[in-house]
């Protein structure tokens, strides 16, 4: 099946569901940023994640940022996804791998670590973005973001996000969202039925592994209790928003002095977008126009020397 997002409803609205598939989106992600086995299964559950958790937002323009920072060698994780079914990520330190844990499975939490924080922010496009931080569960990224939804948005929530890869790359990815909505969230029965099935589930990939669509999947968890599947689906991509006219224009924050630096000693300027793994590269005249903007700009600038994210 192609990468896409599919909801669904049962219990007569009561239950939300949500299924998306990232088989191929996170594979970009391994070819993009070189990831590891153990940092490919990490970034794909966040970005996963990310889809799932947009998908609830009403405005076109909305996007869910994640960050997820734990004390393992993994460093840092960042996700942006938007409910245009767009997502974007990266981990500070793609190249760590780790052993099998006890299970024989790929040891994310290990990696992410124990310890740490995760950041939800919530951005309709206008005004304040939402912002929420819980503490890290597991670092298996399902439990931490579960943890999330069940303390900071108070919604009961189960979300399984999963990835299979392997050395010909990722072979299955995706998860599945699935919350009871206000209307039944005190119907304790619900809640603990709906948790007993999802308990039922060994994972997300080993379904997808065993050629079920999203709608079988749902049709399995939720096929006796009123489901509904909507008919639209969605396609999702990897995909960043980078240009080079953003990296101009972030350039120009070093000012005119830095510049003139890059231009002696380097004849141009490389950057490098974190999010996507793109490389760019700005000559000795791109820095010269920059110059001359800067100098018919008549508030002088800061100078930042920080490392460019755009
Ligand atoms: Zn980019």
């Amino acid at each position: 099946m192609a990468d896409q997002l599919i909801r669904a409803t049962a219990a007569n609205g009561g239950i939300r569901a949500v299924g998306v598939i990232t088989t191929r989106l996170t594979e970009e992600a391994r070819q993009r940023h070189k990831l590891s086995y153990v940092a490919t299964a990490a970034l794909g559950r966040t970005m996963a994640s990310g889809l799932l958790l947009v998908s609830s937002m009403k405005r076109a323009e909305s996007r869910v940022n994640i960050r997820i920072k734990g004390d393992g060698p993994l460093g840092g994780i960042l996700v942006d996804a938007g409910l245009n079914g767009t997502v974007r990520g990266y981990v500070e330190h793609p190249e760590v791998e780790l052993p099998p844990n006890a299970l024989g499975k790929l040891d994310v939490g290990g990696a992410v670590g124990h310890n740490g924080y995760v950041r939800v922010v919530r951005d309709v496009g206008y005004g304040y973005p939402y912002t929420s931080t819980v503490e890290l569960v597991s670092g298996e990224i399902g439990d931490d973001i579960t943890h999330y939804l069940a303390t900071s948005e108070q919604t009961p929530s189960a979300l399984i996000v999963g990835v299979f890869v392997d050395k010909e790359g990722v072979q299955a990815a995706g998860g599945l969202l699935l919350q009871v909505l206000p209307k039944a969230a005190t119907d304790e029965a619900l809640i603990a039925q709906l948790e007993s099935r999802v308990q039922t589930l060994s994972g997300f990939t080993p379904l997808l592994r065993q050629n079920k669509t999203l709608p079988d999947i749902f049709q399995e968890l939720l096929g006796d209790m009123g489901l509904v599947i909507l008919p639209e689906s969605q396609l999702v991509r990897f995909d960043c928003s980078c240009s080079f006219e953003r990296v101009l224009d972030a350039l120009k924050m070093f000012g005119t002095e830095e510049l003139q630096d890059m231009i002696h000693k380097d004849n141009g300027a490389e950057a490098k977008c974190e999010f996507c793994g793109e490389m760019y590269h700005a000559n000795s005249d791109h820095l010269a126009q920059l110059i001359e903007d800067l100098q018919l700009q008549t508030q002088p600038l800061e100078i930042h020397k920080n490392s460019i994210l755009f």
